[in-house]
Order: structure tokens, then sequence, then C-alpha cells
């Protein structure tokens, strides 16, 4: 509810899914439509296309992340409707709570609403075939904001719990190595013959996809517009897709 008697305006949060305009929720579209000025990094508004040409977008680089989120506050603050972007969804890896925790410094703040998207967990999972189908988690290799030591006890503590993994941010130009080091950690407890793939653009041009074994996944290149899967132990390849059966008898 907006507060009595001020003109502030709303921030909506808009995870905008994958890439695709028809991969976007029409509750996202609506809200977008609605927004008086887009903020969000320079490659997910290049992402919204022709439909939101016409609206004020604003714009940090990479890695100025809280100075996007004060941008949206201080907009609010002159009554406009505040859009933010993030890829995928935003509450995954994403400005959600970020937006929360510098609303914390603002007197008042701004009526904050998230709106989901689709993950690249979903989409790149409807890519391969079912590989989340069970149990899952999704891990982060980035370790910018979380220290290597804890993304290790993550990735053991996932394989010794028999459940499918789904990897973000895999790869960078500083961590081209990690997704390796993962492989070999993984690999102190499950076999090296493990399904795995790996989904490139998902929802974008040049989309692409691979299945591999786990020794495989170990030297893969992939970049970082990649996502990565990891199967559980029953995981397997059906028809050249990954399939993580949910164990219907049938
Ligand atoms: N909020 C986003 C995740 C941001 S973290 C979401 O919910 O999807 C960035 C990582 O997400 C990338 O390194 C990659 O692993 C994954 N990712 C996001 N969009 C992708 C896409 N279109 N194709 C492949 N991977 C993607």
């Amino acid at each position: 509810m907006d507060t009595a008697g001020d003109n502030r305006g709303r921030i909506t949060v808009i995870g905008i899914g994958p890439g695709a305009e028809s991969m976007m929720t029409l509750q996202a579209l609506r809200a977008l439509d609605q927004a008086d000025v887009i903020v969000g990094y320079s490659v997910y508004l290049d992402l919204l296309g022709e439909r939101f040409r016409g609206k004020e977008m604003l714009s940090t680089p990479m890695k100025q992340e809280a100075e996007r989120c004060r941008m949206c506050f201080e907009e609010a603050a002159k009554g406009k409707n505040v859009a933010m972007v993030c890829s995928g969804d935003a509450g995954i890896y994403g400005m959600a709570s970020l937006m929360f925790e510098i609303g914390e410094g603002y007197a008042g703040g701004a009526e904050i609403e998230i709106l989901p998207g689709i993950t690249a967990a979903s989409s790149g999972a409807a890519v391969l075939g079912a590989p989340l189908n069970h149990d899952f988690c999704v891990i982060s290799l980035s370790d910018l904001l979380t220290p290597w030591e804890l993304i290790e006890k993550r990735l053991r503590a996932a394989a010794a719990g028999d459940f499918a993994i789904a990897i973000y941010n895999p790869s960078s130009k500083k961590r081209h190595d990690y997704l390796k080091k993962a492989c070999d950690i993984l690999m102190e407890i499950v076999e090296a013959e493990r399904v795995c793939g790996y989904v490139r653009s998902i929802g974008r041009d040049g989309e692409e996809y691979r299945t591999c074994s786990l020794a495989e996944l170990r030297d893969a290149e992939v970049d970082m517009f990649t996502t990565v899967f990891i199967g559980n132990s029953q995981s397997r390849i059906s028809g050249g897709r990954m399939i993580t059966p949910r164990g219907y008898v049938i």
C-alpha cells in the first residue's frame, strides 16, 4: 500500500527470464509497460527489445549493483514508478535482496514489489530435457561475494546428498578454471561417468546445449552465459536428452 500523503513512486523488481520476450511473464510485461523508468544492467536493457524503446532507461556498469538500487530509490522519490530488471528471477542471484537492504537506508523507503521470472535452472533444464526432475540444488561458482571454501563445502554436501545440481556462474574471464575445480571436488564422491549437460545462451540467439559425462564436463569450454547441470545417481540420457527420473514404475 502507498504511504498516505506522499507521492513516492513504487519500485518493481522484475525477473525478465532468460532473454526472449515470450519467456517473460505477462505480469512482468505489464509492469514494464506501466513503468516511468526502467533501471538495469545495460545487457538486460538491450534484451528488452523494441517494445520498450520509448521508455526512459537508466543503467550503471556491471558490478555497480548497489548504485543501481540507490538509483531506483532516488527515482521513486521523484514520484516515478521504477522498474528494475534482472535476468532470470530477481530473487535468484539477482537484485531483489539487495534492493530491500538498500531500502533500509532510505527513511520511508518505497513500496517494493518483486515479480518472479523463469530462472536459468528452469529454462536451461527445459532445453536439456528434464535434468532437475527430483530433489536438486543450485550452486553458483562465483566467489566474488562467497568464499571459495564455502562453495566447495556446498558442492561436497550436494554430492553427498545425491542432489541433481544446477551450476550458475560456471566461468568468467578471471575464473576460467572454476568448473574444472568444481568437477574435481565432485569426483571425490561422484563417479566420472555421471550424466551432465550444459546450455549456453538460453532463450537467446545461438542457444546450444550438450550432454556429457562429469569427466568430460571437467574439460568443457564454458562461459558466463552457460548454465551447467550435474545429474543425480539416477540421471540418464533418453533420446539424446538428459533426464532425472522421478521414480515412477512404468
Ligand atoms: N538471476 C539469474 C541468474 C544470474 S547469475 C537467473 O535467475 O537466471 C548469472 C548466471 O546465470 C550465468 O553465469 C549463467 O550461469 C546463468 N544464466 C542466466 N541467464 C542465462 C542464459 N540466458 N543462458 C544461460 N545461462 C544463463
